[in-house]
């Protein structure tokens, strides 16, 4: 799985050497790597340009360098990005190792999650069973509740692609569900999922903190200042930047339960109308087996008013989480 040769060496970063690639987006490129000295685990590595090399040829012909003139990524951003993810302290959250930059790059050194993005398990899987999916939503939810209440952070962009996660040993290699009852005793191929308790998919955590903000309510009086100055339709913001998290819960759980988003469309317009007025269904054939107890759940995060969406404890306290919450706690 190594895939040598090929890897850059960055000015900075002799303490570490790179594994693999593990994931490049517009601005990062994220990799596998261990400490040169061999000691210690292996770590993912983020490392963030700072300067975005022009490509629109053209765009001003009369400088020199036209191909390659340098425009600012926002360096406010990424060192909140550190910032915050500094203070944070939680399980089922990747935690910060390292910071580090030079001239050309910002080096985020990370907790590293071997298993990669869950959106992979559910390509891979299509659907997760019930179980499954109530295994890996407590674990965002129990990150949600301590961002949310013990840190002041609201993520902001919580979704498939940023829940990574441990593998555990012992992870199923194709949905246990759809079973013909004439396979009923037919030894399986794969390996099940049978119950939360076995395993699950093992330990997810919640990365990318690129758009995340600290918040602060008047209980906590986590930073920002004098509360008592405060107007209230800040206050009112920040109470429901937290329920933009709930909402994006519902969707990962929606998503998890059928194997697809709640809302889609080819259009992006289309798409926002749908969003704006929570226009989703239950989509039959493939919602009919899933409790009831789940599509409330559901239901209660994708509300479209922010006060009557759930809050972190609601979710905590709804029948479908409670009735396993404490068996799975106890086996993670
Ligand atoms: P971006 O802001 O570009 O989305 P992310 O922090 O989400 O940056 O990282 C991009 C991708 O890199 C992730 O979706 C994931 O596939 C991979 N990645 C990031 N951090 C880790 C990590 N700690 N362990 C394993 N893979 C990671
Ligand atoms: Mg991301």
């Amino acid at each position: 799985r190594e895939s040598k040769g090929k890897l850059p060496k960055y000015p900075g970063l002799e303490r570490w050497t790179l594994l693999e690639k593990m994931g490049d987006g517009a601005f990062s490129n994220v990799y596998r790597a261990r400490e040169a000295s061999g000691h210690g685990p292996e770590v993912a590595i983020k490392v963030v340009r700072k300067f975005e090399m022009n490509s629109t040829q053209g765009d001003n012909h009369l400088h020199p360098d036209f191909k390659k003139q340098p425009k600012v990524v926002e360096r406010s951003n990424i060192l909140k990005e550190v910032q915050i993810m500094r203070q944070l302290d939680h399980p089922n959250i990747v935690k910060l190792i390292d910071f580090s930059e030079s001239r050309q790059y910002y080096y985020i050194v990370l907790e590293l999650c071997p298993g990669g993005e869950l959106f992979h398990q559910i390509v891979r899987l299509t659907y997760f069973s019930e179980d499954l999916s109530r295994h890996v939503i407590i674990q965002v939810a129990e990150a949600l509740e301590y961002l949310h209440e013990t840190a002041g952070v609201v993520h902001r962009d919580i979704k498939p692609e940023n829940l990574l996660f441990y593998p555990s040993p012992y992870i199923p290699t194709r949905n246990p569900k759809p079973r013909a009852p004439e396979d009923e005793d037919k030894e399986d191929e794969g390996e099940f999922i049978k119950g939360v308790g076995a395993g699950g998919i093992g330990k997810i955590k919640i990365a990318d903190f690129g758009l995340s903000k600290v918040i602060w309510d008047s209980q906590t009086m986590t930073p920002c200042g004098t509360v008592g100055y405060t107007a209230p339709e800040i206050v009112k913001d920040e109470r429901y930047s937290k329920s933009v998290d709930m909402w994006a819960l519902g969707c990962v759980l929606y998503t998890l339960l059928c194997g697809f988003p709640p809302f889609y469309d080819e259009s992006i317009q289309v798409l926002t109308e749908k969003v704006a007025r929570g226009q989703y269904t239950f989509l039959s054939p493939w919602w009919d087996d899933i409790s009831k107890s789940a599509q409330d759940l559901v239901s209660h995060l994708l509300t479209v008013d922010p006060d009557k969406r759930y809050t972190i404890q609601q979710f905590l306290n709804h029948p479908w989480i409670r009735e396993t919450r404490e068996e799975t706690t106890a086996a993670a």
